[in-house]
């Protein structure tokens, strides 16, 4: 979505940032650095401002239709304005009710008799809420940052669970440990300083391979993999518990890398080249 079919769907949705950041789960810093053409609009967020879009005009035509109204609806429908995420067994409850209900039928039939079938379903659940809302954060930080903000938050994830029993033991075991347990609370920030190197090794070497002609994405992916590799070894052996410990471990760690980062390449990078041709032809 450009700059300008973004403004469009603004007037068209008539929604403060306010209200848009709580529609989508995200921060309203965001929203307006799209509308300045600050930041691009992840593709993420494309299907989720079109099913807004749909909403909103379903509403004005069954406003004029002057339809009955169901309450079970109108509160479910209230609840997402109100940015609450529904579960699982919620929106199936929902999806029941107006399956059976002749009121919610009648309204239905309505809206797509007068704007056709709504494209794409996005339902927000939890999880994605919490995943965009982290990632609306990233997309605040510069390009170049971004990547080693997610290798740092991720790194510092997988080593803070891993150090979780010890701790327990360590408390358990009596105070005169406490020392131990100190050293032992550094090791996720250790990590995150890796996941950082791991970023800045995309940013800085992967970034640039991508123009490279049809290998590009391939090679990105590989650098990007092998230092985010690298970058838990170093970790893993700061905690006394190296990944390589024979030349058969490196021969895997090193396929590993180069395996994982074609698929990444392939899956992430060249995947998207082909979205930022689109959007520029468009
Ligand atoms: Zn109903």
């Amino acid at each position: 979505m450009t700059t300008q079919e973004f403004a469009v769907l603004r007037t068209q949705l008539q929604m403060s940032d306010d209200e848009l950041a709580k529609r989508l789960g995200v921060r309203s810093q965001l929203i307006a650095k799209w509308g300045d053409g600050r930041i691009p609009i992840a593709e993420r967020f494309e299907d989720a401002l079109h099913a807004i879009e749909y909403d909103t005009r379903a509403e004005s035509v069954l406003a004029a239709s002057g339809l009955p109204h169901c309450s079970v609806a109108d509160d479910v429908r209230a609840r997402i304005a109100s940015g609450a995420a529904l579960t699982g067994a919620e929106v199936r409850s929902a999806t029941r009710h107006v399956r059976r209900c002749p009121t919610c039928q009648a309204r239905e039939r309505h809206v797509i008799d007068h704007i056709g079938v709504r494209k794409t379903a996005t339902r927000g659940n939890i999880m994605t809420r919490v995943v965009g809302q982290a990632l609306s954060y990233a997309d605040l930080l510069p390009e170049w940052a971004r990547p080693a903000a997610l290798g740092a938050a991720l790194l510092f994830g997988i080593v803070a669970v891993r150090i979780v029993i010890p701790l327990l033991f360590i408390l358990v075991l009596g105070p005169h440990r406490l020392i131990g347990a100190l050293q032992l609370l550094g090791v996720p920030f250790m990590a995150a300083l890796g996941g950082a190197a791991g970023g800045f090794g995309y940013s800085f070497l992967g970034r640039p391979l991508r123009s490279v002609p049809v290998a590009g994405p391939y090679l990105a992916g590989v650098v990007t993999v092998s230092a985010y590799m690298a970058a838990l070894e170093w970790v893993f052996g700061r905690l006394g518990s190296p990944m390589i410990t024979a030349t058969s471990d490196l021969i895997i760690f090193l396929g590993g890398s180069v395996f994982f980062g074609l698929v990444m390449g392939r899956m992430w990078f060249r995947a998207d080249e082909t979205a930022v041709t689109q959007r520029a032809a468009v």
